[in-house]
């Protein structure tokens, strides 16, 4: 198997970073469930010594994680935060970061409970607001952490312009790319210097695994990026590794489908009489449509909120879901909703839920690829 020379993204899904299997010629890549390799002598290996180091499995996963993103080298992690936390032990006492301020829960606590515990500190702002990001960039500032589309209000900024600003002023940009995927959005030809996902969410697709991914562009970054993953040792399991792989090959198909029916239940919701707001980036009523079109041209993805009249009316709702299962989490085939001020945000504190756009009748869906008909349907029965 040779791959094309200009390979388009669902070949590159399929195809990059995996080889078949030179002892048997297996077409898919082994789970190679071993801890360690024997060596012909000492010194004389095959390049694998011990499965925290390297794993065949887990290189065919990075592989082809990197080829997806646009990226040099990728590096998977146990779970997403264990990714973004590889990230960020690179920083030193007195550095600073600038954050998106409605970033991933888990992602602010990371930051806010751990790591300015060693003396780094942050700056959360909106950073859809390049005049307020600007401002917030110190002589101190090492990263510039975005997260776009946001969790679960859907602002998203404009990662191109972010990236001259971050490189201007000679600060490293982070994209955590999970909300939207590579298939519809590409940070790194965008200017990022390093891509971020929960493997958790869309890239594995089928809620059955957790893990994360780092994706890198230059030789340093790559290079911590190796000697940390070895390190700390927060790898990724040859079985995850695998799952993934099997989950991105399908990554064009089923993002297609995920856009699609995030875009029809929108519009749906938009006629629905019981439904006083929609949040979503692919309808002209969301304040950032135009970016959304030209960040995200493949289609503005599964996710999206929508509010009812009382907080009241917003449980009740919830309640009366059949198809629709009632969970935290995102990016699977199968359609799932959330109570985020009770569930996924339920720590932020009411006054910054009210800050960034979350009230408390908010309700939102990740929308899966079931046929969209019998979603509405969902929807029509529990808005009653
Ligand atoms: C889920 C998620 C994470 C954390 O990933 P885990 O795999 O749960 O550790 C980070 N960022 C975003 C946007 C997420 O949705």
């Amino acid at each position: 198997m040779k791959l094309p020379d200009n390979p388009r993204f669902a070949t590159v899904c399929i195809h990059a970073g995996q080889e078949p299997d030179p002892s048997t010629g297996a077409l898919i890549t082994p789970i190679f469930q071993t801890s360690t390799y024997v060596q012909e002598g000492i010194g004389r290996h095959k390049g694998y010594e011990y499965a925290r180091t390297q794993n065949p499995t887990r290189s065919a996963l990075e592989a082809n994680l990197a080829a997806i993103e646009g990226g040099r080298a990728a590096f998977a992690f146990a779970s997403g935060m264990a990714a973004i936390t590889a990230i960020v032990a690179r920083l030193r006492t007195g550095d600073h970061v600038v954050v998106t301020d409605n970033t991933y829960g888990g992602t602010f606590r990371l930051f806010d409970r751990v790591v300015t515990r060693y003396g780094v500190t942050f700056s959360f702002v909106d950073t859809s607001d390049l005049v307020a990001t600007a401002r917030a960039i110190t002589p101190a500032t090492r990263l510039l952490f975005v997260e776009t589309p946001t969790n679960p209000v859907l602002r998203l900024s404009d990662i191109r312009t972010l990236a001259d600003l971050a490189h201007g002023r000679g600060v490293g940009l982070v994209v955590d790319n999970t909300f939207a995927s590579p298939c519809l959005q590409r940070p790194i030809a965008l200017g990022a210097d390093l891509v971020i996902h929960s493997t958790t969410k869309y890239l594995n697709g089928h809620s059955d695994s957790v893990g994360g991914v780092v994706i890198a562009t230059n030789d340093e970054d790559i290079e911590w990026l190796k000697f940390i993953q070895n390190s700390a040792g927060a790898i990724l399991s040859p079985f995850d590794c695998w799952l993934v792989l099997r989950g991105t090959k399908t990554l064009a198909l089923r993002m297609a489908q995920h856009s699609a029916n995030g875009q029809a239940l929108a519009e749906h919701l938009e006629r629905h009489p019981k439904v006083t707001r929609v949040i979503y980036p692919g309808l002209p009523s969301h304040p950032q449509h135009a970016l959304a079109r030209r960040q995200m041209p493949a289609g503005a993805g599964g996710m999206l909120s929508f509010e009812v009249a009382t907080p009241d009316e917003a449980r009740r709702v919830l309640a009366r879901f059949r198809l629709m299962a009632l969970a935290e989490s995102l990016g699977g085939v199968e359609t799932l909703v959330c109570h985020p001020a009770t569930m996924t945000h339920a720590s932020v504190p009411p006054a910054r839920r009210q800050a960034i756009g979350l009230s408390d009748a908010l309700i939102r869906i990740s929308a899966g690829i079931e046929d969209v008909d019998d979603l509405k349907a969902d929807l029509d029965q529990a808005l009653g």
